[in-house]
């Protein structure tokens, strides 16, 4: 270990950064709602409270003024003493023309115009008011005309500085600034943590993935939690088990075959080491040994051509299928194993149904009913019997082989299938048996959607049973 290298990617493009700088727009667009809506919504409510308040007071002076069709500075002085309110920073009252009568701040201005706009909107009538948030006060002012019977006999003017509420105003903004700070610093170290985190976790599986990459598929990447990256590491770790399992498949099959191959090379070696070494040797011996090296090269031939076969089924290559009838199959297969059966004295009996049709090539049923039948007729007795059985039902199109031979131990029942396997390596050697007969004949049932049982028992005998989805078209 320690020599896988994993790819890395720049700061700027990682994960990490990207996360981080999403949570952080996310929570900087929040802070910024946070520091200007309430701040706006609490000033709008402000207002209107100083709004209502101020033109409230302006009505009820203007409603005690308006008793009569005069105003004196005199009266007015008067009706304010009762009136007078010390809240307020500056009350003025003017006739219509906007001559000042009253003025809170002291007599100096009386008899001068009143130059303030809100005053002027008064005395034509309308209820004016304006207010101002500067620093940390609030300035109001609320102008509304003095009346009697509908004649304009003047205005009030209210102005009104309000260091209270402005305080209020600015201490609500201080403290959500300093609730935005924390909550900032929070933020961003937050997402520091969580983007090392789950970058920690990105890199543990690109770690796995690189290790992998090397060729140790026994290695497992383990990350706690429950989210996606949890879920992708265990979609990792089926994957390598598959991968795994896959190798050590590969790699038994590779020695296996080497090994299957070297054993009949060997033979001939030995075979031709002997021919030359002996010059003595006599014609009748050298030409059994001849002989034996031919059979020699045919069980080479015979090995190369299932691995090639297997190699085929593990390509998995689309063929053209359609339906095909298994009984004249089988019956050429029957006339192909006449010489074995005769040579075994061993009887063939074939009860076969001519509507058994399949949906497979021609070549695949050859080879399932070649390697069964021609298994039945290799491990049997002298005497024995091999019935092949082709029936149907309403789904289903059945091929069964039962012969009456050595039978398989229940222990090699589940291995028989698996590549180079022999329950009695001998006798499969002698009878010409490669071990791959039945695992071609398993991959060929399953590529044509069929399934294939076995029952044995040991001294008595042996029924495969190799059904398809049955094919309700006509065979060829
Ligand atoms: P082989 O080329 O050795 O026949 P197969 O893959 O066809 O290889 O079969 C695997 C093993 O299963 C055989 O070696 C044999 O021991 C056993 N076997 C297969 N068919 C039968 C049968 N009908 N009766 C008894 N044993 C069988």
């Amino acid at each position: 270990m320690g020599k896988e290298e994993v790819r890395r990617v720049s700061l700027l493009h990682s994960l990490q950064f990207k996360y981080a700088l999403t949570y952080m727009a996310v929570i900087g667009l929040v802070l910024l709602l946070l520091n200007t809506y309430p701040i706006l919504a609490s000033q709008d409510l402000v207002f209107q409270s100083k709004q209502a308040s101020l033109q409230n007071r302006a009505a009820v002076l203007s409603s005690s003024l308006g008793v009569s069709d005069t105003l004196t500075p005199e009266g007015v002085s008067q009706a304010m003493e009762v009136l007078g309110d010390s809240s307020l920073t500056r009350v003025l009252v003017t006739d219509s023309a906007g001559l000042i009568l009253y003025d809170s701040e002291g007599e100096e201005s009386l008899y001068h115009y009143a130059l303030f706009s809100e005053l002027y909107g008064a005395l034509s009538g309308l209820d004016v008011f304006h207010s101002q948030y500067q620093g940390e006060t609030l300035s109001s002012c609320a102008a509304t005309p003095i009346t009697y019977r509908n004649l304009t006999l003047g205005a009030v003017y209210l102005w009104e500085v309000d260091t209270e509420q402005g305080a209020l105003l600015l201490n609500l903004r201080t403290t959500l600034m300093n609730i935005s700070i924390v909550v900032c610093v929070l933020v961003v170290l937050c997402s520091v943590f969580f983007s090392k985190a789950l970058s920690r976790r990105i890199g543990d599986l690109f770690h796995a993935i690189a290790i992998v990459r090397e060729g140790e598929y026994s290695h497992r990447v383990e990350l706690v939690g429950k989210d996606e990256l949890s879920l992708l590491a265990d979609e990792f770790n089926d994957l390598t088990h598959r991968l795994q399992v896959t190798e050590e498949a590969r790699r038994r099959f590779v020695s296996d075959a080497s090994h299957e191959l070297k054993t009949p090379l060997a033979s001939i070696r030995l075979l031709t080491d002997s021919i030359l070494q002996s010059p003595e040797i006599d014609s009748e011996t050298t030409r059994e040994f001849v002989a034996d090296i031919g059979g020699e090269a045919d069980r080479l031939t015979r090995i190369s051509e299932k691995l090639l076969t297997l190699t085929r089924l593990d390509a998995h290559m689309e063929q053209a299928r359609s339906p095909v009838a298994m009984s004249p199959v089988v019956e050429k297969v029957a006339r192909m194993l006449a010489p074995l059966t005769r040579a075994g004295e061993v009887s063939l009996r074939l009860e076969l149904d001519p509507d058994c049709v399949v949906f497979a090539t021609r070549d695949d049923l050859s080879q399932i009913a070649f390697n069964l039948m021609e298994n039945a007729v290799k491990y049997n007795r002298p005497g024995g019997e091999v019935r092949v059985i082709t029936t149907h039902n309403r789904e289903k199109a059945v091929f069964m082989v039962k012969d009456t031979g050595i039978g398989i131990p229940q222990e090699d029942q589940g291995k028989i299938f698996d590549r180079f396997y022999r329950v009695d390596k001998a006798r499969s050697r002698a009878a010409g048996g490669t071990g791959l007969g039945l695992s071609i004949v398993m991959d060929t049932v399953q590529q044509n959607r069929g399934e294939i049982t076995v029952r044995s028992e040991v001294e008595k005998g042996t029924v495969f049973i190799v059904s398809f989805p049955l094919c309700k078209e006509v065979g060829e």
